[in-house]
């Protein structure tokens, strides 16, 4: 059964995105308005009566600003761990959320819906109990993995073996440092439990390389630190000089801020 992924939005102004097979359709969070997401669920031949349900990895504003909407017209389960989801609801602007929506979710326990095997477990950043998320049909492997502020074993371990990684690329560190931002701002975001730079990035990618990597798609730009252009020379520079990296052999892409990116396919 091939495994799909499409980022219907991304980067530090909202975030949604589509991951499914022939017969699941999900959504990793809904921090972008509705009419966004039904756009990019259509452009893609998604009908999002059919959305099964919507994973939020975290409960920053970015990431589920969009899910009282969608949860009152569409009424799809919501996952999200406890602590996540007692801080969604707190969450002023996202209006009533329809009664018994939620299903709890654990770090490190793997649950089904349908076909799709789903896997949360830990990241590091500055919300209550952020997750990033894998999803595996058959023998098949995507990873989503952004608003992390660094890596280790732990996080390498959950994402080897990925044939698709979507992965955050939030800033380029000179910008940052020379930018506008103030400076707790900016310590936050360089920060253990802020966000991954795109040498960083490039740098877990290399980690992550093998054989079945098919392609790498970054995400969560900031927008006044980063530019796509930058985001995929800075990272592919990272890469090119990885003796064991052959750039050939996936395909490296950078996902839209505001609108649907291409439907991969693996
Ligand atoms: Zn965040
Ligand atoms: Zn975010």
């Amino acid at each position: 059964m091939a495994l799909k992924i499409c980022s219907i939005a991304s980067g530090s102004s909202g975030n949604c995105i589509y991951v499914g097979t022939d017969n699941v359709n999900l959504l990793v969070d809904s921090g972008i308005s509705k009419k966004k997401v039904e756009i990019g669920l259509n452009a893609i031949g998604v009908d999002p009566h059919t959305i099964d349900g919507i994973l939020i990895t975290h409960e920053h504003s970015d990431h589920i600003k969009g899910i009282g909407v969608y949860a009152r017209k569409y009424k799809m389960p919501i996952y999200a761990t406890k602590k996540t989801w007692d801080a969604t609801l707190n969450y002023s602007s996202l209006g009533k959320i329809p009664e018994g929506l939620h299903v709890e979710i654990f770090p490190n326990e793997d649950f089904m819906i349908k076909d799709m095997t789903i896997h949360p477990f830990n990241s590091f950043h500055d919300a209550i109990d952020p997750v990033c998320y894998t999803f595996k049909s058959e023998d098949k492997k995507i990873s989503v993995a952004t608003d992390l502020g660094c890596y280790d074993e732990y996080i390498i371990d959950n994402l080897n073996g990925s044939n698709v990684l979507f992965i955050e690329a939030n800033h380029d560190v000179k910008l940052l440092e020379v930018g506008k931002y103030p400076y707790f701002l900016k310590k936050r975001i360089m920060s253990d439990v802020g966000h991954l730079s795109n040498e960083t990035s490039g740098e877990l990618i290399s980690t992550l390389y093998n054989e079945t990597l098919s392609h790498v798609i970054l995400g969560h730009l900031s927008l006044e630190n980063n530019f796509p252009e930058l985001a995929y020379e800075s990272v592919k520079t990272v890469l090119a000089n990885c003796s064991h990296v052959d750039c050939d052999k996936f395909n490296l892409s950078v996902a839209s801020r505001s609108s649907h990116s291409e439907l991969v396919v693996v």
